[in-house]
């Protein structure tokens, strides 16, 4: 499988790098955003290194797809959002600042802004206990 080795997201895929995991298969992997938009910004990667839609195989996009229905059957149930925003950048100037393919699930609540990008940093007990959570509803 096809790995970039200065590319954040293959270090989380390798273990190298920690994130808040919500959900791993064969091709794909589960974890929320550290700098979420809202409560319960979750992103689905591909595990293979594709840098955008323009890389990826039919197949690994088609497990990402697949994959969502249940991970925000879980959000919905477990946050209670009035929506959900499914959103997924290519290259820099559609907005993509990670250069590894991935979907984007955005939780919107009544009276709050809706944006794909944070600038805050989430409270990493509060991810924490969000992706056990979730984790168990996947499992
Ligand atoms: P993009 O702009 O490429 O569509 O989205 C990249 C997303 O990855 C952003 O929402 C950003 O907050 C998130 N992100 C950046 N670095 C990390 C990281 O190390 N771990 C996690 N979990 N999310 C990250
Ligand atoms: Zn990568």
């Amino acid at each position: 499988m096809h790995q970039q080795d200065d590319c954040i997201f293959c270090k989380i895929v390798s273990g190298e790098g920690h994130c808040h995991l919500i959900h791993e298969d064969e091709l794909t992997m589960t974890y929320l955003d550290i700098f979420p938009s809202s409560p319960g910004h979750t992103l689905i990667i591909t595990k293979e290194h594709f840098t955008d839609i323009f890389e990826a195989t039919p197949e690994a996009l088609a497990a990402v797809g697949a994959r969502s229905v249940a991970v925000a059957a879980a959000l919905n149930e477990e946050l209670e959002p009035a929506g959900l925003g499914v959103f997924q950048l290519n290259k820099a100037a559609a907005g993509q600042t990670v250069f590894h393919y991935h979907m984007h699930l955005i939780p919107k609540y009544d009276d709050a802004e809706f944006s794909i990008h944070s600038k805050k940093l989430g409270d990493p007990e509060e991810l924490s206990a969000l992706a056990e959570k979730l984790h168990a509803r996947l499992a």
